[in-house]
């Protein structure tokens, strides 16, 4: 498989001939050769994106025009979902019944803001006797969007079909590790026949392509999805020309399991929110905090049962847990868990690649849990992007609330008891944009996404996420045509 750019309505390569290869993270085989873009290809995107914004063969057609070409990219990836399926797996490597998920997610988000353009976007003020205020909602005009591996189509698409339907033209970056699907997409960009320059894909590194579209004055905005230290970074290239960002960040959530909880599902959601798609999961709930009294029995079935999940090829119909993207970022998660060790936090659960049975090919980890971790620890307060769970005991509401709280993070936060009201007093006291009661994970196309603290600026997703892309205008309108009659002369 050759990947190319899609710049102004062509594939192409790099300018510069560079190419990268892509590499399945369960075998370590090379599935693709992906063109390497540089800043060179980044500006011929942005100068592209640039004149279509400004041209207004985007931007001027109605919203139920632009709606139409979304709901034709949804019918096409609905059609194209087994294959969009596999591939996913193929270059992230998560079990098929995520992509699959991932996949459907995708659709039903071009859906939503296909549905939601067509709706009512302003509001009217009485400000005065002969005058009308009102406000109208307009794109923002050439969006760089830049995302992740850890759902390469997925992320995208939170970015591109809200920017698309609120009629910006974008530059999309999609990481370079995992940039199969996003190809894929646009592919389907192509058929439905978005006009040329609107949507362009340039691939390849961060610190030059995503650089570049951070840092270019003809840039207007830049959406953003990534760790916290590329967020940095990203803030200080775009305050060049004051771009609009939105920074969906890094995490280090709480998952906070009360004695009273229903303890099977509790047991059963610590499990998915820490080893879905291998822990690499902005949202995951990496740290889990216990009421003391129920700490040594939840430990005890939580291990027993971290110890049965299949881990494997996501393309094997058994599997329940892949491997981790890259080699690299294998190396990471187990040098943090030699941290956690080192740290004297106690490894009650896994801790080691997997090599038997040909996984040594590939980049897979033990599901891995430790106990009697300190607040003060590295494995409590830094993201560790795998399937890695420190647990840490509480005895009351108050320190549960005070150690939930107690990173630079806030992205998401769950909570598990029958006391629904202690459940609502725990909830309003986390600084967290993302809280679940009695389950974890969930997301919805519907309702927004982001983070407190360090975890990001922004929501994504819902009527938020729609905002995002746009300005607001406000536009007073005088009923009374006459001089003002300020200056006398
Ligand atoms: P990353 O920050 O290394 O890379 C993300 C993207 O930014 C990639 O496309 C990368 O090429 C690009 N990039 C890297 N350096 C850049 C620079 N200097 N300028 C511009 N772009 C640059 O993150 P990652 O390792 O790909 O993904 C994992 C991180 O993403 C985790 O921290 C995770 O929490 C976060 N994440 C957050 C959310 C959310 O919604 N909050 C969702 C998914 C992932």
């Amino acid at each position: 498989m050759n990947l190319k750019m899609y710049i102004n309505g062509e594939w192409v390569n790099a300018l510069s001939g560079a190419t990268r290869e892509i590499i399945n993270p369960a075998n370590g085989e090379v599935i693709a050769v992906a063109a390497e873009g540089d800043q060179e290809d980044a500006k011929i995107a942005i100068k592209v994106a640039r004149e279509a914004f400004d041209s207004g063969v985007w931007s001027d057609l109605p919203a139920k025009e632009r709606a139409n070409y979304l709901y034709k990219i949804a019918d096409k990836l609905e059609e194209r979902a087994e294959m969009f399926k596999e591939l996913e797996t193929l270059d992230n490597g998560k079990p098929h019944r995520e992509a699959e998920f991932d996949i459907g997610d995708a659709v039903d988000c071009f859906r939503y803001y296909a549905g939601l353009v067509s709706k009512p976007h302003g509001y009217t003020y009485e400000v005065a006797d002969a005058t009308q205020a009102m406000t109208v909602r307009e794109p923002v005009g050439v969006c760089g969007l830049i995302t992740p591996w850890n759902y390469p189509l997925l992320m995208g698409v939170w970015k591109i079909a809200p920017a698309l339907a609120a009629g910006n033209t974008i530059v999309y970056k999609p990481s370079e590790i995992t940039p199969v699907t996003s190809v894929k997409l646009f592919e389907i960009i192509e058929e439905v026949g978005i006009p040329k320059g609107v949507a362009n894909l340039v691939l390849g590194p961060g610190p030059t392509v995503g650089a570049e579209i951070a840092a270019s004055h003809d840039v207007d905005k830049v959406s953003f999805t990534g760790g916290t230290k590329t967020g940095r970074e990203i803030m200080k290239a775009a305050a060049g020309n004051i771009k609009k960002i939105s920074l969906e960040l890094g995490g280090k959530s709480p998952n906070i399991v009360f004695a009273d909880a229903d303890f099977e599902t509790a047991v059963d959601y610590a499990l998915f929110g820490i080893f879905a798609n291998s822990g690499q999961v902005c949202s995951a709930g990496s740290r889990l905090l216990l009421e003391e009294s129920i700490h040594d029995k939840f430990i005890e079935r939580l291990v027993e049962r971290a110890k049965k999940i299949r881990v494997g090829p996501g393309y094997f119909k058994s599997t329940e847990m892949g491997p981790l993207v890259s080699k690299e970022h294998m190396e990471k998660v187990l040098n943090y868990i030699q941290i956690g060790i080192e740290e004297g936090a106690k490894l009650v659960c896994g801790g080691k690649r997997l090599v038997e049975n040909e996984l040594d090919k590939g980049f897979f980890v033990e599901p891995t849990i430790f106990v009697d971790a300190r607040p003060d620890m590295r494995i409590v307060q830094e993201e560790i992007f795998g399937p890695v769970l420190v647990v840490q005991k509480f005895k009351d509401e108050q320190e549960a609330i005070e150690l939930a709280n107690g990173t630079p993070y806030g992205l998401a936060a769950g909570v598990f008891t029958q006391d629904g009201a202690k459940a609502m007093r725990v909830i309003k006291k986390m600084r967290a944009g993302i809280c679940w009661i009695n389950t974890y994970h969930p997301t919805y196309n519907e309702a927004p996404w982001g983070g407190y603290k360090q975890s990001g600026i922004g929501r994504g997703l819902g009527t938020y996420g729609y905002e995002e892309f746009t300005e607001v205008k406000q536009i007073n309108i005088n009923m009374n045509v006459e001089p003002t009659g300020w200056f006398e002369n």
